[in-house]
């Protein structure tokens, strides 16, 4: 664990490793409250699930993944080979011990109890980056216009009316619209979708210009950044971390911040903490506007697929793969994301895409984030774990932790995603 090398750069009050949007929020809100803050990567800032996702910034995700109902419905999904889930059969003990816990979670004390949590985060971060964004002039397609949930089954809609009221416990809106009034909101919709739930308080961003934005921001106000930077180890006095030892070399801080999203286990183990997040594989497939192409953004119910249009292009994502760290580009779910955008929109797409990506969900089997001060050093603190949410979760992370870091009054209660509760 330790590495003695000696000290290479200027000391700075905090180090944050792992450059994707959740570290960059941290950076922000410390710069701003007056921090010096150097951010260290391993690849380039940007690079990691944080690029190629949706940018869907959703308050109305409160629920998380686990819930009443999903353990009797994962045997379907696990066999049928077009489900938007897949586990990849192997033996990890790892994964087995995550899967045992997410059993646990899924009942319905727990998932309020998750909802709860989620949506605080959830609500403070929508506040927070449309401030952001608006008074920085961030130029990252950021539309407000809200979000269409849209079903091909009665049924399926029906399912989800006891959701609406929990929803609506927490004063999210949700709007039921019928086929003809979204045909008329949404002509790239086929004839033959049913209806749809509108989210009126979900926007969506394009997520590698927010980066590219804040980063600029970022550096504007005094961040320095160490790209192609490995964190390998630490050197500790006690309880108290003095160094990171790097590929490039040592670096000391007063107070360090772990935001590596789905790489965090490995260096939780480093650092004595258990993390318990395995990478959700997704996949997105970015391509020029169809002719026909949506005005809002829409998540394709049955197939959980979502679908974003920018001005300056259009985005497919979606699918679920638990495959350890795989980094394979699976034709068959490329395909399954291509056929449920074809049940749904009018428009043939524009296949080939402009760019075939996929990323690594963090993904906690309580379905909430891992944020607060480590149990084992005083000065570290651990921002990761936001599962399909780590953009809509960003900005009220960054506030958090700077306010855990300087003592502040925290503007939310940091109970619910400390990381004793894995301990
Ligand atoms: C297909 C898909 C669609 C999605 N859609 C949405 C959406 O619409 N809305 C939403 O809110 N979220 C969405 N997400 C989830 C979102 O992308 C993640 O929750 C979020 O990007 C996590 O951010 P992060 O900063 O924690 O992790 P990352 O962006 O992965 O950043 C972690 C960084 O840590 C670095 N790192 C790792 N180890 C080290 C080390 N040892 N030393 C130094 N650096 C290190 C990595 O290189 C990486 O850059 C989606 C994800 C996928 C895959």
């Amino acid at each position: 664990m330790n590495n003695q090398r000696k000290p290479v750069s200027r000391h700075v009050d905090v180090i944050i490793i792992g450059g994707g949007v959740v570290g960059l929020a941290c950076a922000w809100f410390l710069l701003l409250e007056g921090r010096s803050v150097r951010i260290i990567e391993q690849r380039r800032i940007g690079n990691g699930s944080s690029f190629g996702n949706s940018g869907l910034i959703t308050p109305s995700m409160a629920a998380p993944l686990p819930g009443p109902g999903v353990l009797k419905k994962l045997p379907r999904w696990l066999l049928d080979a077009r489900s938007p889930l897949h586990v990849k059969p192997r033996f990890d003990l790892e994964f087995l011990a995550w899967a045992g816990r997410f059993a646990g979670f899924c009942n319905e004390a727990a998932m309020l109890h998750a909802m709860r949590a989620r949506h605080a985060l959830l609500r403070s971060s929508r506040e927070l980056l449309a401030e952001l964004i608006e008074t920085e002039r961030f130029e990252c397609d950021w539309d407000t216009s809200g979000l269409y949930v849209v079903y091909r089954s009665e049924s399926d809609m029906r399912d989800g009316d006891p959701m609406d009221r929990r929803l609506g416990d927490l004063g999210i809106a949700v709007r039921h619209v019928a086929a003809a009034e979204l045909l008329a909101a949404e002509p790239a919709l086929r004839e033959d979708v049913i209806g749809a739930r509108f989210y009126a308080g979900d926007a969506r961003v394009r997520p590698d210009r927010l980066l590219t934005e804040w980063l600029s921001r970022l550096i504007a106000r005094g961040l320095e950044i160490a790209e192609g930077c490995e964190m390998q180890g630490i050197v500790a006095d006690g309880d108290r971390i003095t160094h990171v030892a790097t590929s490039t070399g040592s670096l000391g801080a007063d107070h360090y911040v772990l935001a590596t999203g789905a790489w965090s286990p490995q260096l939780g183990r480093l650092l004595g903490l258990k993390l318990p997040i395995q990478a959700g594989k997704g996949y997105s497939l970015t391509m020029r506007r169809p002719e026909a192409c949506p005005r809002h953004s829409l998540v394709l119910k049955e197939r959980l697929v979502s679908v974003t249009p920018w001005a300056s292009g259009f985005r497919l994502g979606g699918t679920m793969e638990f495959a350890g760290y795989d980094s394979s580009m699976n034709r068959t779910r490329i395909e399954l994301i291509l056929d449920s955008a074809r049940a749904y929109l009018s428009d043939p797409l524009a296949d080939p895409a402009v760019e075939y990506w996929y990323g690594w969900r963090p993904m906690t089997p309580d379905g909430l984030p891992l944020i607060g001060r480590s149990y084992r050093h005083r000065n570290l603190f651990v921002a990761a774990g936001h599962n399909m949410l780590g953009v809509s979760m960003s900005a009220g992370t960054g506030r958090l932790i700077a306010e855990l870091v300087t003592r502040a009054r925290p503007h939310l209660d940091p109970v619910p995603y400390a990381l004793e509760r894995f301990r």
